[in-house]
């Protein structure tokens, strides 16, 4: 009898799969019964967990993948249409790290990505990076009303080494992907966190998919304290994902309680009279710069 084991697939590359068993790293091949069936996308992803079987040369092989919780995924086009490219599996979360400045934040890019994450079902940390450029009280006023929705907020300095314990527990024992514009502060907050993290999880470039061969190598790294940080993916890459318009209401937390209040069941929240949502824009409840988020991503408005 081979001997069986379970294990995380923390590296992809080609044919490839290295997988994390409780002893050590096993470099394993994919069975052929896997690779069998209609499947247009990823057979295996970093982060998907696996039943191994070890070879007698060390080697292992993946006789069985275990059902996804959830992906991070986008549409990847191909000659014979779209299909879905799996950027990780199973994350615990991700962590959407924007500056105060240097760039200014795109806060309707996170707002984006806030909706993506919702519609994922993949909990959402906010890292507010480079506090040391502006006052507290512009910092608030940028990304404090988050909080209030019930996202969970880091207000991070990588160049004065602020709010890194709070990081590095947020990322203790799970599986974390960062996303964010380059020049936020990903790498560097990572070097903080871990000396040489932020050189390895680097941004991996749009995987221009040759049939069903993808020669980029995707990646799982691992940290001190227990837990992963994936490679970053492309933004263009998540910016493609398609959202339906009328479930958009759904994927903001604040106005999912309210959208029952509307006068019409199909409201859209942009010119409808007796909208729940206008309303609650009016009084304050719910912040100007997140409807105008929604309003843009219902009419489909890119920045
Ligand atoms: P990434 O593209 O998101 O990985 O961003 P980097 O980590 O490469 O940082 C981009 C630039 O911003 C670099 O020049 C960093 O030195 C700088 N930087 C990163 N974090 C901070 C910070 O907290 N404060 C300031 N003032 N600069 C920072
Ligand atoms: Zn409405």
């Amino acid at each position: 009898m081979e001997e069986m084991r379970s294990g995380l697939v923390v590296r992809v590359q080609a044919d490839y799969y290295t997988v994390q068993t409780p002893g050590d790293l096993i470099t394993c091949r994919l069975r052929g019964k896997l690779k069998r069936g209609p499947r247009e996308g990823d057979l295996v992803a970093i982060g998907d967990r696996v039943q191994i079987s070890l070879q007698e040369d060390g080697s292992g092989m993946i006789e069985e993948l275990e059902p996804r919780e959830r992906t991070l995924s986008r549409m990847a086009p191909t000659p014979r249409g779209e299909f879905e490219q799996i950027i990780l599996s199973n994350p615990d979360q991700v962590l959407l790290v924007f500056s105060c400045a240097e760039p200014e934040p795109r806060i309707r890019m996170l707002d984006r990505f806030l909706v993506i994450s919702e519609e994922r079902e993949i909990p959402a940390v906010i890292v507010a990076n480079k506090t040391d450029l502006v006052s507290r009280r512009k910092t608030k006023a940028l990304f404090g009303h988050y909080k209030k929705i019930g996202y969970q907020l880091l207000y991070t300095s990588a160049k004065k080494k602020r709010g890194i314990r709070r990081l590095r527990k947020t990322l203790s024992g799970k599986i974390s992907v960062l996303v964010g514009p380059s020049g936020a502060g990903k790498s560097s907050l990572l070097n903080c966190v871990q000396p040489g993290l932020g050189l390895h999880v680097r941004e991996v470039s749009s995987a221009t998919s040759k049939g069903r061969h993808t020669t980029v190598v995707r990646e799982l790294f691992p940290l001190e304290g227990g837990g992963y940080v994936a490679d970053t993916p492309g933004l263009k890459a998540l910016a493609l994902w398609d959202i339906e318009r009328e479930e958009l209401d759904g994927y903001f937390p604040e106005l999912r309680s309210l959208v029952a209040d509307c006068q019409f069941s199909s409201c859209t929240h942009i010119e409808e009279p007796g909208c729940a949502v206008k309303e609650a824009v009016e009084t304050g409840r719910v912040h100007p710069l997140r409807y105008d988020s929604y309003v843009r991503l219902w009419l489909n408005d890119e920045e």
